[in-house]
């Protein structure tokens, strides 16, 4: 199993950290997990055409998550994939992708009709999940698990089991005890990290003050020192952050995280890889 995280930032546009997505190759086959903004050109960068994938996962229905999907739809289908696209999410993916889909209709019935060609829209495989496991791919099973974070009970993080390894996404999340459970001793964590501290939208019409700001995401994310504390409960064999905020500075990120654990830590970058079981 080898895991790329493609983008590792967050919706603030950031040229050096694209949405939040990552590649996962099992075996022969690699999936999509989130689809943030950039995730298609990152994963050409990584050495994969979006024609090569056949499953897509959500961990929830956030945009940041997926704003690439469409694009990665339209580029799949215009290199000649007609196969359906399995697609995972939370319930309400389908109306989501089906939306979408109406968006670009006018597009697809353009190039469809002056190209004169028989073939059709592109097609889904919906996969609504709920918390437990969710399917087996080349026999690594993936376990859905529920975090904290917004909308309640529709976010999810993800585990990966095969014969000898396993790798845990926490998706978005705050501190969440289900994340501690799930990513017990497992091999590789992955876990978001937001400092909203650092973020320059302290003055954003969103909230009363700045304070209200940075309580309320800290009730829906994971601040360095808390992801530290997550960390030393979960103790995985490694830690590896995600979704940061532009003026991420990783030295000093790493430092607050190892004030509470003591363990390999990584701070995440943009197409770095980790293969496990080797
Ligand atoms: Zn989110
Ligand atoms: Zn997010």
């Amino acid at each position: 199993m080898k895991l790329t995280l493609l983008g590792t930032g967050l919706p603030m546009p950031n040229p050096h950290r694209k949405g939040p997505s990552q590649a996962i190759t099992i075996g022969d086959e690699t999936i999509l997990v989130d689809c943030g903004p950039g995730a298609v050109h990152r994963l050409v960068e990584m050495g994969v055409k979006p024609s090569q994938i056949n499953r897509v996962f959500l961990t929830h229905q956030h945009a940041d998550h997926y704003l690439d999907l469409d694009y990665f739809i339209l580029i799949r289908w215009l290199s000649g994939v007609d196969a359906p696209l399995e697609l995972y999410g939370p319930p309400g993916i389908r109306r989501m992708v089906e939306t979408l889909m109406e968006a670009h209709a006018f597009d697809y019935a353009e190039r469809i009709r002056s190209t004169g060609t028989e073939r059709g829209v592109p097609t889904f495989l919906f996969k609504e999940y709920d918390p437990g496991p969710i399917c087996e791919i080349n026999g690594t099973r993936v376990t859905a698990f529920n975090v904290d974070h917004l909308p309640d009970n529709l976010s999810f993080g993800f585990r990966f089991d095969d014969k000898n390894t396993s790798l845990v996404l926490s998706g978005d999340t705050a501190p969440c005890e289900n994340v501690i459970r799930h990513a017990h001793k497992v091999d590789l964590l992955v876990h978001e990290c937001v400092d909203a501290r650092k973020s320059n939208l302290a003055k954003s019409s969103l909230w009363k003050s700045p304070e209200d700001r940075i309580a309320h995401m800290s009730r829906i994310h994971t601040f360095p020192e808390a992801l530290g504390e997550v960390a030393r409960e979960a103790d995985p064999k490694k830690l590896v952050t995600t979704h940061m905020v532009p003026a991420t500075v990783p030295a000093e990120l790493k430092g607050q995280i190892e004030q509470n654990f003591k363990g390999p830590v990584v701070i995440g970058e943009d197409l770095l890889d980790f293969t496990l079981g080797e």
